[in-house]
């Protein structure tokens, strides 16, 4: 086998499609589902090809269809550790090792959670990790934001164009009133509702508040999915891996697509173009 690709969102599904169009002998690998963070999308409405958007399980489902049709082979396992030896990759998933000159990495990264009551529930129904993305669904709507640093001001900047916006920041910060949305100060303590967000409970200096909204954005920053790699692969100071303008890592044979990678927009059409340029550097080498 010639190439083990890890993780089945969109960067890896379009590597295996393009690796299959290619006659590459390769296997994906996949600790959960496919389609990675598309499934917790409730619409996109970015990605060319569909006007009216589409909800990201059906995108997740077609984009898997589009690979089973090709005879890719999907293995359901959580890769542990990559291994070179003697001028190949020893990839260890489950109970397998597999033997490869080629690794696409494409294990995205997940949000980091606040951890409190009703995130989980409320996820894709309310509560949102991506002002880009949900943004939106927000017009003429109120929402409370969570985070702090610049891109969160970013974020703010970007929902106050549509949205009316409450800044819930952490008590003892220096107040920053720069861009005309109400701050509250406090702990976020549960988040409630029933088919949506209906409120924030938030604990101030002055005792629990119960915040009315319609949406709750939080920003406690992503965390790549890479505990799995060798240690002399170059990371970023955030725990991305940096690659060169051909995917390629620090360590010959291993590239990097999609979310994971340094400096990557982190959108699914982003995701997908890394995954079909990785595999036609590795087609050329093969
Ligand atoms: C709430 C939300 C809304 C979004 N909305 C949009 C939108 O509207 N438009 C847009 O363009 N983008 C949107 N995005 C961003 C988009 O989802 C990502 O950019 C895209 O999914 C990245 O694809 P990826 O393949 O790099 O990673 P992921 O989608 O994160 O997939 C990584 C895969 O790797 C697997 N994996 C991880 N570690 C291992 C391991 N050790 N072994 C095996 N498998 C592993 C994971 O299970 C996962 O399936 C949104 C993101 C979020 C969170």
């Amino acid at each position: 086998m010639d190439l083990v690709i890890i993780g089945s969102g969109p960067a890896g599904i379009s590597a295996a499609i393009y690796a299959a169009r290619a006659n590459i002998s390769f296997v994906v690998l996949e600790r959960m589902y496919p389609g990675g963070k598309l499934v917790w999308i409730e619409k996109i409405e970015n990605y060319p090809g569909f006007p009216g958007g589409i909800s990201g399980p059906e995108l997740a489902e077609r984009f898997y269809n589009h690979a089973t049709k090709l005879n890719v082979n999907f293995t359901f396992q959580n890769v542990r550790k990559i291994k070179k030896q003697e001028g190949i990759f020893k990839v260890y998933a489950g109970e397998n090792i597999y033997d490869v000159r080629f690794v696409i990495v494409a294990s995205g990264s997940v949000p980091s959670k606040l951890g409190i009551k009703g995130e989980d529930e409320f996820s894709g129904r309310g509560v949102s990790y991506c002002a880009i993305c949900d943004g939106a669904f927000f017009k003429n709507r109120k929402v409370v934001v969570i985070g702090e640093g610049k891109h969160v001001e970013a974020d703010i900047n970007y929902l106050k164009s549509f949205s009316s916006v409450v800044w819930l920041r952490k008590p003892g910060v220096v107040e920053k009133d720069i861009f005309g949305v109400s701050i509250i100060k406090g702990i976020p303590v549960e988040i409630n509702g029933e088919n949506s967000v209906r409120s924030i409970v938030v604990k101030t200096e002055s005792g629990i508040k119960e915040i009315e909204t319609d949406g709750v954005f939080i920003f406690a920053g992503f965390k790549p999915s890479f505990d799995f790699l060798p240690s002399d692969v170059a990371l970023d100071s955030s725990g991305y891996v940096k690659t060169d303008a051909h995917l390629k890592s620090s360590v010959d044979g291993i590239y990097a697509c999609g979310d994971i990678r340094s400096g990557s927009l982190k959108q699914i059409v982003s995701a997908v173009n890394d995954g079909a340029i990785a595999v036609n550097e590795i087609r050329k080498r093969i």
